[in-house]
């Protein structure tokens, strides 16, 4: 197994931690619990603070079972280096913190995950001004670049309604102008789609979502694809240039990002995230499948009123999404028709259980702006379009028949 670049996604992740040479032949990389990392001898612990000699320092920084998962995640990416936190907030929350300053600009899609969108809140009160935009359109995105913007921030698929980024073009602008791009990839995860195949330079999970998948288990991660030439980010510390200019936003990341904000995933975390990893391509061939069915049935009864996914012809960015990504995934929104009450309609499904999360085995559904978009009230929900009645489904691994007839029934009574 030395060249694993010859497998497919799903061999080299089931086999990655074997090539590492894994403890006492266990198949699973084992789930490492100690927060001190002892040396015999005191020169060797001072040069591995020093960084100068591979090892663990303190449970906080890393230990050999989020290694393990790192590695992984980082294969599935493709990238230079990966660091895992404690959720996907963790990640993103920290990596901002991070990288920028007061003063610094930050260009963002408006099609966001509610709390990055809250998170951009308290970043701007930090002297951070965001811009927010249709990114579906670069030129919507070069129009808001400013000569202090440090940052493009897109999700690939956006939650909840389903908008997809023109992330091609974005890519070519932010190569042109040297400005980080950074793509939360959540909702494609690396089997549909690698964000560094159009230029991004880092990209963010959610662990917690497809990638863990069987929701039992919080977790983020970060990776740098090495597409983005660090030497051209003002905001590098002196401290972390010491190293290749390749390994400066890493090394900054894992100091400023996960030493200093401590964020940090647990072991038993890791572990479970890891085992799910292993089925991540079955299970995203398996919802994008399921969620098309869907989709489509919802498409054609006409107690629906509008719905989003970008699998099917009528979605605006469906030609993007086919030439992109490798299937469009287990995320859907859709409207009821006026006056169908959307809690009568959960009420009656059997199956898909009304809960938060996404990327579940199982199918999960919630009325948006009731719950995760309530915060932020209705005129900030209308400028990211998210109507009242928006349901959003994140679709599961249950058998198409069984899915579908449980809303086919819960349309028919409404
Ligand atoms: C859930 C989610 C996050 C945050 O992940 P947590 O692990 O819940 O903190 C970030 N981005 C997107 C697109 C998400 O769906």
């Amino acid at each position: 197994m030395s060249d694993q670049k010859s497998y497919g996604f799903t061999t080299t992740i089931v086999h990655n931690d074997r090539r590492k040479g894994i403890e006492h032949g266990s198949l699973h990389k084992p789930v490492h619990t100690s927060v001190a990392f002892g040396y015999a001898d005191a020169r060797q612990l001072a040069s591995v603070f020093q960084g100068k000699e591979p090892g663990f320092r303190y449970g906080r920084q890393g230990n050999p079972t989020i290694a393990a998962l790192e590695d992984k995640v980082n294969q599935m990416e493709q990238g230079v280096g990966t660091i895992c936190f404690a959720t996907g907030m963790g990640a993103i929350g920290a990596v901002f913190q991070a990288l920028l300053r007061a003063g610094d600009h930050v260009v963002s899609s408006s099609f966001l995950f509610g709390n990055t969108n809250s998170l951009w809140q308290t970043t701007m009160a930090q002297g951070v001004g965001v811009s927010f935009v249709d990114a579906t359109d670069v030129a919507n995105v070069a129009a808001a670049i400013t000569d202090q913007t440090r940052v493009v921030f897109v999700e690939t698929i956006a939650n909840p309604r389903t908008q997809v980024a023109d992330l091609r073009r974005i890519g070519e602008l932010c190569q042109a102008r040297g400005i980080l791009y950074v793509v939360d990839n959540t909702m494609t995860t690396p089997y549909l789609f690698r964000p560094k195949s159009v230029g991004a330079g880092l990209v963010v999970n959610a662990l917690t979502k497809s990638i863990g998948g069987h929701g039992n288990a919080l977790g983020g991660s970060v990776t740098d694809t090495g597409a983005y030439e660090w030497t051209r980010f003002p905001n590098i510390y002196e401290n972390y240039k010491k190293a290749q200019p390749q390994q400066w936003g890493l090394a900054q990341l894992r100091a400023k990002a996960l030493r200093d904000f401590g964020a940090s995933l647990a072991p038993e975390a890791a572990h479970h995230i890891a085992v799910g990893a292993e089925t991540l391509a079955l299970r995203m061939e398996r919802t994008s499948s399921n969620a098309l069915a869907l989709a489509q049935l919802l498409e054609g009864d006409e107690r629906v009123a509008a719905v989003y996914y970008p699998g099917l012809a009528s979605h605006p960015q469906h030609g993007t999404s086919s030439a992109l990504f490798r299937a469009h995934g287990s995320l859907l929104s859709f409207e009821l028709q006026d006056g169908i009450d959307c809690f009568d309609f959960l009420n009656r499904l059997t199956l898909a259980i009304p809960a938060s999360n996404l990327g579940d085995t199982r199918t999960l559904i919630i009325p948006v702006a009731h719950t995760i978009f309530y915060e932020m009230g209705a005129e900030r929900r209308a400028s990211m379009g998210i109507a009242e009645s928006l349901i959003r489904v994140s679709v599961g691994i249950e058998d198409e028949a069984d899915l579908l007839e449980d809303f086919r029934c819960a349309l028919a009574g409404s």
